[in-house]
């Protein structure tokens, strides 16, 4: 849930604080270890917590939640962006579930934001694209 490649190459530390080390388990007990049962598949998130150095780097909203330990994004081998997307929403509780730049035409393409506080969840689905970001997931 640091770990980040873009951290290894330039140098940053990437750590979190206690604080933000709470968040990051609780995102992991209640978003992704019920996500690894359900669908019996290792999962690598291909971000999870950064520090602002690192998120400003990226280019990361500076108010994102990744800052806090409290998103991740991922995805998981053999299950579309967007079943999965729906059964987080039908059975996790979250703040935002984010399917972010899904193809129509290839269900491989972008990836999952999920992001979890210990309370005051908003629950909203959204998906993002490069002509904004829209309540609720595509049809397709
Ligand atoms: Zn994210």
């Amino acid at each position: 849930m640091t770990k980040s490649q873009t951290a290894a190459r330039l140098g940053i530390a990437n750590q979190p604080s206690s604080r933000d080390l709470q968040a990051l388990r609780h995102l992991c007990t209640t978003i992704l270890e019920p996500v690894r049962v359900q669908f019996r598949v290792p999962i690598l998130p291909s971000s999870g917590y950064r520090c602002l150095p690192l998120n400003a780097a990226i280019g990361g909203a500076p108010s994102s939640q990744h800052c806090q330990g409290a998103a991740v994004d991922f995805e998981i081998a053999g299950v579309s962006h967007l079943d999965l997307a729906h059964w987080i929403e039908a059975n996790l509780v979250f703040d935002q579930l984010i399917l972010e730049y899904p193809q129509p035409e290839d269900v491989n393409a972008g990836w999952l934001h999920v992001s979890c506080l210990e309370c005051g969840n908003r629950r909203q689905s959204l998906t993002k694209t490069q002509n904004g970001i829209f309540s609720g997931f595509p049809a397709f």
